[in-house]
């Protein structure tokens, strides 16, 4: 059975990339976000999910592509809890038992109309699981912006993030 992978577990193949960006992000995957966003913004609720994926390097560095969100809808039958910015862990929990083979590359959650930026708890978020590596993305349903971030030694930073349809072959 394929089994979820950790970011920092994963083998870094070395493959060089399509564009000048730190994230290539399926169409589908941005669309789950949006959608999962929305409909937490319509209950008031800021959500959060998992990005999965896959991990590669090249002469710039590490970069990482996205086939899917995982969402709560996905995982509504592992996890009961609400996602919020301490169920990283049960999340986590949760990806152990599905029939994936991806690396989490990162997480995404979303801000009700506060636009997009990583807060203190989203650092600490982050660095709790994913240390210096790994990808944010943080979407605002409400002010209708996404960024991406990606950890640094000095925390997360603002990356660069490309669309990809979901026909192009990604990994
Ligand atoms: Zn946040």
């Amino acid at each position: 059975m394929p089994k979820i992978i950790k970011y920092d577990e994963a083998d870094i193949k070395q493959r060089k990339r399509a564009a000048n960006a730190d994230i290539f992000v399926s169409e589908s995957a941005v669309n789950d976000m949006i959608d999962h966003a929305c409909r937490g913004a319509s209950e008031n609720a800021e959500v959060m999910g998992l990005l999965a994926g896959h991990v590669f390097r090249d002469e710039k560095g590490i970069y990482a592509t996205v086939s899917k969100a995982v969402t709560s809808k996905l995982l509504s039958d592992q996890v009961s809890v609400r996602f919020d910015h301490s169920g990283m862990v049960t999340l986590f929990d949760a990806l152990d038992d599905l029939d994936f083979d991806y690396v989490i590359v990162g997480w995404y959650h979303s801000h009700l109309g506060i636009g997009c930026f990583m807060s203190g708890t989203d650092v600490h978020t982050h660095v709790s699981s994913f240390g210096n590596s790994g990808f944010a993305i943080v979407t605002d349903p409400i002010k209708e912006e996404i960024k991406v971030f990606k950890g640094s030694d000095i925390g997360p930073k603002e990356a660069s993030m490309v669309v990809v349809e979901d026909h192009t072959q990604m990994a």
